[in-house]
């Protein structure tokens, strides 16, 4: 067993060299093994890391040219591309998920990197000649300061770097808050920025927990909040961070359905429903959990997906499994309580992933696919976000009845169609509640260029993540009414401003 190894915050650029008051531990989720000992900002702390990332901002981010700005991006760009698997690496050593899909989440992640590359077009802002007679108007956008962004556990890579890049390019100071559980690759992509070029104190990364995001909701110069995370948090910081006058998108927790219509293509639906549905080990926020399929296909698509489920092997992410373990000891044993419960509720339990074996040496925190039929809306398995390798199968009698069920749960973020009818897919995008819709695509995460965002306890806040939703969240519009002096101007006149 190695000796567990310290891991500390980032603060302008360096490591931090104090010794923190409060520590936890990281743990390896294949071996079970704790891996890191995490310093836990106090209050005190995310203030000095705060005034220092305003420092910065005022005294070189802010206005330096957008060239500049953007050849930083770009060279960031590179260096993320060179260490990507390095980063899937320390993804997969303390979040569990398998290499491929860490190196996946990277990629996901540059992509948003290249969209922030076009940073001088997306700032351009409008001008209109003679708007009155000699007089112009134009906007333009301005950074906001200090933003702070505070990120989950299940994409310690992707979801910070679907805002920080953004912010960044707009001009912003960034204070990251990773996930506790683990850090080690949102710290390693923030030290990259300072090869990039970035000025010191433009990107800081604090660990800790609630103490840290408090200080962080409550302080005066942090103007923007970006938070990504359960529904019951996102709730309490879009609450807490707009109390104290911020901006904030909080995007929550989901249950994400995939409705299966009787004429779509059944291997097609099995393929899909087994990937979204135990990829990352149900850990996304994207992942199908619930399966609505409209009869009479159910009996047929459990076959195909059961005879799916028996050729995934589930171990060490590091072997070349198609799903690795939970993130905790905790999580792991949370998820297999729900599938007791979804017995004891009286669903049918098709495949059991308690009884599961695993290619993985130590304690590691497994549990394999599991599948649930006949679930009703009451049963904890399908009313709970377990995100954990559960796919529940509900049976509606038609396409009606299936969106009504989806159209009443509270979440709303990703969901999918499979038919190969197009009047039925084109009504459903249309009369579905949901922010993110796949048509035959069951984790329709959308491109960079366009915004990311779920509805209803799925987001709080206006603003989706990244796209021109993205640039507007980490900018302020501001418009300008000029009149340049010329031989025929001048004269008294109080009345309120006309266009003449
Ligand atoms: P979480 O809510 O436990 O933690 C998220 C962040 O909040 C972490 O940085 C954590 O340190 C902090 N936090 C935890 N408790 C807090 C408290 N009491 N006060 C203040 N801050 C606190 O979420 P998680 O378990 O890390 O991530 C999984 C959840 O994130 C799932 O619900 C998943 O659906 C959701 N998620 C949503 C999206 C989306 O796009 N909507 C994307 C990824 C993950």
């Amino acid at each position: 067993m190695s000796t567990p190894q310290r891991i500390t915050h980032l603060v302008a650029g360096s490591p931090w060299q104090g010794t923190a008051e409060r520590t936890s531990e990281v743990f390896n989720p294949a071996t079970g093994e704790v891996s890191g000992v995490l310093d836990l900002a106090s209050a005190d702390l995310v203030g000095d890391v705060v005034a220092g990332a305003k420092q910065a901002w005022q005294d070189s981010w802010r206005s330096l040219s957008l060239a500049k700005r953007q050849a930083v991006l770009f060279s960031f760009r590179e260096l993320l591309n060179r260490d990507k698997e390095r980063i899937a690496e320390l993804i997969t050593a303390e979040h569990g998920k398998v290499l491929s899909d860490a190196v996946g989440e990277v990629t996901r992640g540059l992509e948003v990197v290249e969209f922030a590359c076009g940073i001088p077009h997306l700032l351009k802002g409008g001008f209109t000649e003679n708007a009155s007679t000699k007089v112009d108007v134009y906007s333009m956008r301005q950074s906001l300061g200090v933003v702070a962004v505070i990120s989950p556990f299940n994409f310690p890579a992707m979801v910070p770097m679907w805002f920080v890049p953004v912010a960044v390019a707009c001009g912003n100071a960034v204070v990251i808050k990773p996930s506790e559980k683990d850090p080690s690759a949102t710290i390693a992509i923030a030290e990259l920025w300072r090869e990039a070029g970035l000025p010191d104190g433009i990107m800081n990364v604090v660990n800790g927990d609630k103490e840290a995001v408090d200080a962080l909701l409550a302080h005066p110069d942090v103007k923007a909040v970006s938070f990504v995370g359960s529904t019951p948090i996102a709730r309490y910081v879009y609450e807490t961070g707009t109390s104290h006058g911020k901006r904030v998108q909080a995007l929550g927790g989901a249950k994400n359905h995939m409705l299966v219509l009787p004429d779509a293509d059944l291997d097609l639906a099995a393929d899909a429903a087994v990937n979204a549905g135990f990829g990352s080990a149900g850990e996304r926020c994207m992942a199908i959990s619930a399966l609505v399929a409209v009869e009479p296909v159910a009996d047929e698509l459990i076959e195909k997906i059961k005879d799916r489920m028996g050729k995934l092997r589930t171990g060490d992410g590091t072997r070349g499994c198609d799903m690795g373990p939970l993130v905790t000891r905790a999580h792991r044993d949370k998820v297999a309580s729900y599938v007791d419960a979804g017995v004891e509720a009286g669903a049918d339990l098709v495949v059991d992933g308690r009884d599961g074996a695993f290619d993985a040496d130590g304690d590691g925190f497994f549990l394999a696919p599991t599948l649930f039929d006949k679930v009703t809306p009451e049963m904890s398995i399908y009313a709970d976000e377990i995100f954990g390798p559960v796919l529940s199968v509900l049976r509606a009698s038609s396409y009606d009845e299936g969106l009504d069920l989806i159209n009443s749960n509270p979440y709303g973020n990703g969901t999918a169609i499979f038919t190969n009818d197009g009047g039925a897919a084109r009504r459903f995008q249309s009369e579905v509640e949901v922010g993110m819709v796949g048509v035959n695509v069951p984790i329709p995460v959308p491109m960079s260029y366009y915004s990311f965002g779920g509805w209803k306890n799925s987001l709080f806040g206006d603003s989706h993540a990244h796209g021109t939703e993205g640039v507007h969240f980490f900018t302020r519009g501001k418009v300008v009414t000029s009149r340049w002096l010329d031989p025929s101007h001048g004269g008294l006149n109080l009345g309120f401003p006309q266009n003449d």
